[in-house]
């Protein structure tokens, strides 16, 4: 056992190569190749970690329209490959988990009033948090044009067509919170999107983010390479791989001091991700998939989903009157009980809530 837990995380080791392009966060000119991924049949890229900071993120990075175009490829295949009733759970599960954060916050005698959402999805989990504190004002901020036009319609919030990583003058010191889950490890910039979260929040307002632990998240990318010499399958547009440590350093570094930041979901860990050298762990070997394919012909197969919010959110612990048994069942669902210290590298994904200095 002793001998097992000293080899989880596994240290990686990539060769020394020369970047294209310096290090985001600490713009280190050096780094260390540990794999090369074909994102579709878009770019072939390298993840290349930084000796200094350990972050690892593409080199080169993917420019605004190969995402554009591999996201909205992605967008039709996801659709596609999960039914219908698959995709109202998911959001109904976010409701949940926004229930969930919405009275962690309240336990902190925390009431946020204006709150942005970056990259909203469905936005149920700001229907959590809005279940919680039926005042709040949501705003969404997303690039695709369907994810807004779904969030307006299901919940009527406002909604900005931006990416996180351009500063929006009008929501300068306008929010109490803001929220981004799983969107961080999809930017171009980190360091400009910090600053610019940061700029968005009135002072002593909150940020909170999910992100997968990096290490985890490359280990597919690694096997593939250290196991077969191939470039590995990178279909959905995950850039940035983050280090405990340093994404810590680097948030306190653009004006966040932390009020929660822990790692939590261990079955990932158990099942070998971060530390197994296990074939089947791997990412696919890279065919190249050709996205025009699916945006040209695959998004003829797509059916929407027409149903409204008051269906989604009829289940029998959703009652405005009785908001206690919501919050009893969510918690029964979601609530994580192992926490673990994010610059341990272990466990699937980064839960942070962070304070605007
Ligand atoms: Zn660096």
């Amino acid at each position: 056992m002793k001998n097992l837990l000293g080899k989880i995380p596994a240290a990686i080791a990539g060769k020394l190569v020369e970047r294209e392009e310096n290090c985001r966060i600490c713009n280190e000119k050096t780094g260390e190749q540990i794999a090369v991924v074909d994102y579709w049949d878009i770019k072939t890229s390298r993840l290349i970690k930084c000796p200094k900071c350990h972050h690892i993120q593409l080199d080169p990075m993917l420019n605004d329209a190969e995402t554009s175009k591999g996201c909205l490829a992605y967008y039709i295949e996801e659709s596609l490959r999960i039914s219908k009733e698959e995709h109202i759970k998911n959001w109904i599960r976010n409701f949940r988990r926004g229930v969930v954060f919405g009275y962690s916050l309240k336990s902190k005698k925390i009431s946020p009033r204006f709150v942005l959402e970056l990259g909203p999805g469905s936005g149920y989990f700001s229907a959590g948090l809005q279940f919680v504190f039926p005042n709040a004002e949501i705003t969404v901020m997303d690039v695709n044009r369907e994810v807004l036009k779904f969030n307006r319609e299901h919940h009527s919030y406002k909604t900005i067509q931006e990416i996180p990583d351009n500063f929006v003058p009008e929501c300068a010191v306008n929010f109490d919170l803001v929220i981004a889950r799983d969107i961080i490890e999809h930017v171009t910039d980190i360091s400009k999107v910090l600053t610019n979260i940061n700029r968005y929040l009135t002072p002593n307002g909150y940020f909170h983010f999910l992100t997968p632990n990096g290490h985890e998240d490359m280990w597919k990318h690694y096997l593939t390479s250290v196991l077969t010499n191939s470039p590995s399958e990178l279909l959905i547009n995950h850039v940035n791989y983050y280090d405990g440590k340093g994404l810590s350093k680097l948030l306190m570094q653009k004006g966040f001091s932390p009020v929660d930041y822990y790692t939590y979901n261990l079955k990932t860990t158990l099942r070998g991700a971060g530390w197994k050298k296990n074939k089947k762990l791997m990412s696919p070997v890279s065919k190249r998939t050709n996205a025009d394919f699916f945006i040209n012909e695959k998004v003829q197969e797509i059916s929407s989903i027409d149903l409204t919010k008051k269906h989604v959110l009829n289940q029998w612990y959703v009652q405005s009157r009785a908001t206690w048994l919501t919050f009893v069942y969510s918690i029964f669902k979601h609530f994580s009980i192992v926490r673990i210290n994010p610059e341990l590298n272990v466990g699937h994904e980064i839960y942070g809530l962070y304070k605007k200095e």
